[in-house]
């Protein structure tokens, strides 16, 4: 069992009466169409925009994310429009420049287990949301986030984005019992990801309806007003007119359970 249960004594980032919503390109592609993307979500009332200018790939043969460009971008469309923003860190040594733009720093499926990022992460202020690995079991997920508490930094956000499973039609398997199991042991929040546990837009507002349904803090969703031209992610990525009706749907939720979108 995970014996290193910690009774933290905080006031968790996200409420359990709230439920944060989190949208954007699977990557920073260029500034009009991320322009468009974050006045589209304010617009709806999403306050977060999640786009990666570093891309952590399986293959090295796909789109890299554009890099420093991409974080210079996101900070001209967040001075522009007002939105906050998310992005994913892929080494210590680009902390100050997100410490500097990023409102909340995304640690990727495949950078769980870097300890040293989560040692240094843990020392800073500001909120990390910290993906499930894709191979990981809800312990070592939870000793990981414990990296981050450990040095001090609260600000936490867990992420179940899907898990490897022998099932081949989704690109993973979205585990959804971790989020009652991690609310039974922790008051860390957690939010799920419809888009990178399924690989597949037609199936985002089922599961993101079932996230919000065993309580989940909240969502992160992929969608651009081009899916079918995204640079990353296309066939999970969902376009305006979708989102919408998410939003629709899971307000409806929301309602019943009486949360509140932020
Ligand atoms: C992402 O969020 O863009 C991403 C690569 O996801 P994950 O780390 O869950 O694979
Ligand atoms: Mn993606």
């Amino acid at each position: 069992m995970y014996e290193k249960v910690k009774n933290y004594n905080f006031k968790p980032f996200i409420g359990d009466n709230e439920l944060l919503l989190i949208a954007g390109p699977c990557a920073v592609e260029d500034e009009d169409n991320l322009t468009i993307t974050a006045k589209f979500l304010l617009e709806n009332g999403i306050h977060y925009m999640r786009a990666g200018a570093y891309k952590p790939r399986t293959s090295p043969y796909t789109f890299q994310g554009l890099e420093e460009k991409g974080l210079n971008i996101l900070k001209r469309v967040k001075e522009k429009t007002g939105i906050k923003v998310v992005s994913e860190i892929v080494d210590i040594s680009q902390i100050p420049s997100y410490e500097a733009i990023v409102d909340i720093i995304q640690v990727g499926a495949r950078n769980m287990q870097n300890f040293a990022l989560l040692k240094a992460l843990g020392k800073i202020n500001k909120p990390i949301l910290l993906k499930r690995g894709f191979g990981s079991t809800i312990h070592e997920w939870l000793y990981a986030c414990e990296y981050l508490l450990n040095e001090g930094n609260h600000q936490v956000i867990l992420c179940e984005r899907g898990i490897k499973t022998f099932e081949t039609m989704t690109r993973n398997t979205l585990d959804i019992s971790s989020v009652p199991i991690i609310k039974g042991i922790t008051k860390i929040p957690v939010i799920i990801d419809p888009s990178h546990s399924s690989g597949r837009s037609d199936l985002i507002i089922p599961l993101a309806k079932a996230g919000v349904a065993v309580g989940a803090n909240g969502l992160l969703i992929e969608v651009h007003n081009h899916p079918h031209l995204a640079l990353s992610d296309k066939d999970e990525t969902i376009d305006f007119d979708t989102f919408k009706e998410l939003l629709k749907q899971v307000k409806m939720l929301t309602d019943l359970y009486n949360k509140e979108v932020i």
